[in-house]
């Protein structure tokens, strides 16, 4: 059987630890561009006096690429160094592989698992997303400084842990259904026990976590949620495949009024939903949503923006996640879209209880 690990080169996480990124571009070749808004690039204090300034435009767009790449080949970068939020990143990811060149992942906050994965999600001028783009290599390089992340508002940390909830769920269906993951190999042991490792992190640590981030302070546990949201649930998911809770997502963006829900928020309800199709013990659907309900995660529609559940409405959600080539059809049953509207509406109504 093939089994596939998929990881960055290297990660490295600490309070301060931006202050070594010209040592890092040094490592890694002569001359760094920089693709970070203006306003990431002061919040998050670098200096960054040494690196070209290719500014970023906000999309991760194919146009926005194109400028940046251009740009590199212009001043003679070789190294592309990402800051800021998942597009910053997801557009230095895209222009690294278009010349080939190594790239440094700056996060400066923790609300998805995407900075240390080999993809990107291109969007169209108008903001609509428009495809998934996978490179040949992970990132060479993951800095994360905590104090930083500490800094930004707290939401972003919220959500981070919304999406890392469902990387050990998501993880286990495909281990269960022997599914693929994202590379075509099935998933290794240590891709399933990182998985479960960053469940359980998020357990013990994700409320003081929150409570650390709300105070703009660094802790162990901030720091270990820090490493759950960005390394557990990015090596979770890249290398032991996704399941029903971001298919359950990418049918709530069918619905304009969720557009407000970051995506760890809806991939969280996605998580109830994955339950309640699985039918899990009652003891690990009582764990998950009490967690949720302690760091603020929404457990029910209203939460999400969705103040009208007409059936109608949701139905649409739930042909959405089951459309071909959802990750959905992971689980190691078949699931239809009735299936997964009874779910959706059973885990609003446990959510809205007491
Ligand atoms: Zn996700």
């Amino acid at each position: 059987m093939k089994k596939i690990m998929i990881s960055p080169s290297r990660y490295v996480q600490a309070a301060g630890v931006l202050g070594d990124l010209p040592h890092h571009v040094a490592e890694l070749g002569t001359k760094g561009l920089l693709v970070a808004s203006g306003g990431g690039a002061g919040r998050a204090g670098i200096d960054d006096s040494t690196l070209v300034k290719g500014g970023f435009q906000g999309e991760c767009t194919k146009a926005e690429i194109t400028r940046l790449a251009a740009l590199a080949r212009e001043t003679g970068c070789d190294v592309i160094v990402g800051l800021g939020g998942g597009k910053a990143l997801d557009s230095a990811k895209a222009v690294a592989a278009e010349h080939r060149l190594p790239v440094i992942v700056v996060p400066t906050i923790a609300s998805t698992d995407a900075p240390c994965s080999a993809l990107a999600v291109i969007y169209t001028e108008d903001g609509a997303f428009e495809e998934y783009r996978f490179f040949p290599r992970n990132p060479d390089l993951v800095l994360v400084d905590c104090a930083v992340i500490a800094r930004a508002p707290a939401r972003f940390l919220v959500a981070g842990m919304g999406d890392a909830l469902s990387t050990w769920f998501e993880a286990r269906a495909c281990s269960r259904s022997n599914a693929d993951n994202t590379r075509g190999g099935k998933s290794t042991l240590a891709g399933l026990a990182i998985a479960e490792l960053c469940y359980r992190t998020l357990i013990a640590d994700g409320e003081r976590a929150l409570r650390s981030c709300e105070a703009g302070v660094v802790t162990p546990a901030l720091e270990n949620v820090i490493e759950a949201n960005t390394l557990l649930s990015g090596l979770g998911f890249e290398s032991s495949g996704l399941a029903a809770a971001h298919s359950v997502h990418n049918g709530l963006t069918r619905l304009p009024e969720t557009h407000g829900a970051l995506h760890g928020e809806k991939v969280a309800f996605g998580v109830l939903v994955q339950l309640v199709l699985e039918n899990a013990p009652s003891a690990e659907f009582d764990e998950v949503i009490g967690f949720c309900r302690r760091v603020g995660l929404p457990t029910r529609l209203s939460q999400l923006g969705i103040t009208d559940p007409a059936a109608g409405r949701l139905m649409a959600v739930a042909e959405g996640a089951v459309a071909p080539g959802e990750s959905i059809h992971n689980l190691p049953f078949p699931v239809t879209a009735g299936e997964v509207l009874a779910a959706i509406l059973v885990a609003d109504r446990i959510g809205a209880a007491d």
